[in-house]
């Protein structure tokens, strides 16, 4: 049975010590977030996680989800329990306004929650997760009458949100929406329609579940123009805030699926239910894009969450089990054999997955930083310096961290060998759990256009031209320091690649968008490893400051350089082959006609 202990150790570095949270204390809500504080959120969220969450990973997994006959659902064991006590710790009102009950602590440590939450038990941290993204779109466009009704209770976890999107002829395009919103005349619409794949739609962790509803007017334009956001409560509340009666909105079904057997993935029906809108009329793509941009990078925190969760699990077998002798000569004559740990191979794959997750983990509490900067900071420029990177990062965070978050768990199964197929094992777990990651929120190819198409061109390229400056900047002042100029001089050549590549989609995208379409994935990732060396370095930096400052927990920071070091060559590198294939352009990949695909 696999085993979690949560990275408390290395979140306390990124936000102590690289971070520099502390640093922010003039601003809103951080002056509460002393070091001391940090500290005890961070060990109390990751002994939650491995206490209270874990335990239950395997037999969730196992058990999953029940649909009654009346149209309930159950799920497993020990979840309503443990949502009881996540809710008692108040463990997902960290980062909400306190005007609705929230403790307005920096987003960086709703952050460090959601990844121990979600590396413990992705399929029930998903229940309160999704309820961040439906509290952030009532922040941002709900009525103060919608605010105050629902956003209370949403933010104490006492009701749970969801999101309603997909139909069954409509996924990433969704102006093809068909469920229906018709008004009521009394402030109130009729919702009809059916959604499918509709996350934690149904279950028994709480006695109202508030679904976030995309529908169409019936007067409303054609595509994405003509939809509208409701909010629907599975029971309706009562103006003294008392819960009333049903609403017309059911559970027809449960998948059966791959993964996050845990999480019940529901058909929903809306038979005239009661809704109210959210925002203007016709603008609720907008309102919806709030919520799927909180949901994006809580999905490429479950990306660096499975990664870690099997990468624990993956080092721990390399320790124990022993096959073959090392390339140099036996490094345990006394035994038959030597660990895994000695084969260079296996060590490449473990040195993959240290780099990517500490890497990632530095990316992503970055972005909370950034998330927060981009309201509180004093001045203009830096407000909107950071949203401009919140914007840029939020697809390479989706995208690339959950692409290499399963590529990562496969590696940490694949040292497990035929081991790591068995299900009793649970590493299989890891790799079906994380599959999902790169699927939904938008799919991964989904996020690259959204960067390349969107992100690169919005105001004139400013946010592109922000990131390079600052890879820049910090390359150049790095390199005087002979501990890192090797890194620094990996970061800015990929760096480099990247302004090829940007360069490279302006000259030749306009005259053929398939240019840009066809690149998409592989600028994605060049991103990524430009963010993550960015990190590195600044991880690496750090470590460098502690070392020097005379730390005890040498073997901490030491291991930070060798890691970084193994970031500039073994991952830098990729950058320039990924630009070859961007500059390669669309046409051997949309050469083929049609009928070249059909099979036989
Ligand atoms: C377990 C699970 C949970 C889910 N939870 C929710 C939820 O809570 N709420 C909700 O609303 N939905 C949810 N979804 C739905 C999910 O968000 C969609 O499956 C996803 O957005 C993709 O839509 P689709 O499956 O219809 O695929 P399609 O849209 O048919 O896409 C298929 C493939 O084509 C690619 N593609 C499509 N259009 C383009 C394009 N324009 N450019 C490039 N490539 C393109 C996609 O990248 C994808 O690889 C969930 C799905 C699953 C499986």
């Amino acid at each position: 049975m696999p085993s979690y202990k949560a990275p408390a150790r290395d979140a306390r570095f990124v936000i102590n010590e690289v971070l520099r949270l502390e640093s922010y204390g003039n601003l809103p809500g951080f002056e509460s977030a002393a070091a001391d504080l940090v500290d005890v959120v961070v060990e109390e969220a990751g002994k939650f996680a491995a206490e209270v969450l874990a335990p239950l990973n395997a037999s969730g997994d196992a058990q999953g989800c029940t649909r009654n006959p009346d149209g309930s659902v159950t799920t497993p064991e020990g979840f309503k329990a443990a949502h009881a006590a996540f809710r008692e710790a108040a463990w997902g009102t960290l980062s909400s306004p306190a005007e609705f009950g929230g403790q307005a602590l920096p987003h960086v440590l709703g952050f460090v929650v959601e990844e121990f939450m979600s590396a413990a038990n992705q399929a029930f941290a998903m229940y309160p997760g999704l309820t961040n993204g439906a509290v952030s779109a009532l922040l941002a466009k709900g009525s103060a009458e919608l605010q105050k009704t629902y956003l209370p209770k949403l933010i104490a976890n006492e009701w749970l949100g969801t999101m309603n999107l997909t139909e069954p002829h409509c996924g990433t395009d969704l102006g093809l929406i068909r469920t229906k919103a018709e008004p009521q005349g009394d402030g109130g619409y009729a919702i009809t329609g059916t959604k499918i794949f509709i996350s934690a739609g149904e279950h028994d962790l709480t006695d109202n579940i508030i679904h976030l509803v995309l529908a169409r007017l019936p007067d409303a334009p054609e595509g994405t123009k003509g939809i509208s956001l409701f909010v629907v409560p599975k029971v309706l509340v009562n103006a003294d805030g008392s819960l009333g009666a049903r609403n017309a909105v059911s559970c027809g079904a449960i998948e059966r699926k791959m993964g996050i057997h845990g999480n019940a993935t529901c058909v929903m029906n809306y038979d005239g239910a009661t809704g109210f809108l959210v925002g203007e009329e016709n603008k609720g793509l907008a309102a919806m894009f709030i919520m799927m941009n909180a949901a994006r990078l809580g999905v490429g925190m479950q990306g660096l969450a499975q990664a870690e969760a099997a990468y624990q699990n993956g080092a721990a077998y390399a320790r124990e089990r022993r096959q073959g002798r090392a390339l140099t000569g036996p490094a345990e004559p006394g035994e038959k054999a030597d660990p895994l740990l000695v084969h260079p191979d296996v060590r490449r794959m473990l040195m993959d997955a240290k780099a990517f997750t500490e890497g990632m983990r530095a990316l992503a509490l970055w972005c909370g930083l950034l998330i927060d900067l981009a309201h509180k900071a004093p001045s203009e420029e830096e407000r909107q310096q950071a949203d401009d990177l919140v914007g840029l990062l939020t697809p390479v965070i989706k995208g690339y961290g959950t692409d290499k978050g399963f590529a990562t768990a496969v590696d940490m199964q694949q040292i497990w060998g035929g081991h790591g197929y068995i299900v009793e094992n649970g590493m299989e777990q890891f790799v079906r759990d994380a599959r999902i990651a790169m699927i939904y929120e938008g799919a991964n190819g989904v996020q690259a256009m959204d960067l390349v198409g969107r992100k690169l061109a919005a105001n004139g390229g400013r946010a592109i031209q922000a990131l390079f400056a600052l890879v820049d900047a910090e390359c150049v002042a790095a390199k005087g320091d002979a501990a890192l100029a090797d890194l620094a001089a990996h970061v800015e050549k990929a760096n480099g690649e990247l302004k090829a590549a940007t360069l490279w989609f302006l000259q030749n995208a306009m005259a053929n968008p398939n240019n840009a379409g066809a690149g998409a994935t592989p600028y994605m990732h060049i991103a990524g490893i430009v963010a993550l060396g960015l990190m590195w370095l600044r991880m690496a930096k750090a470590a460098g400051a502690a070392l020097a400052a005379g730390a005890s927990d040498t073997a901490f920071y030491e291991a930070k350089r060798v890691t970084a070091r193994y970031f500039g060559e073994r991952f830098t590198p990729d950058a320039g082959a990924l630009r070859r294939k961007i500059e390669a352009g669309a046409d051997a990949v949309m050469a083929l006609p049609a009928e070249a695909f059909e099979t036989a």
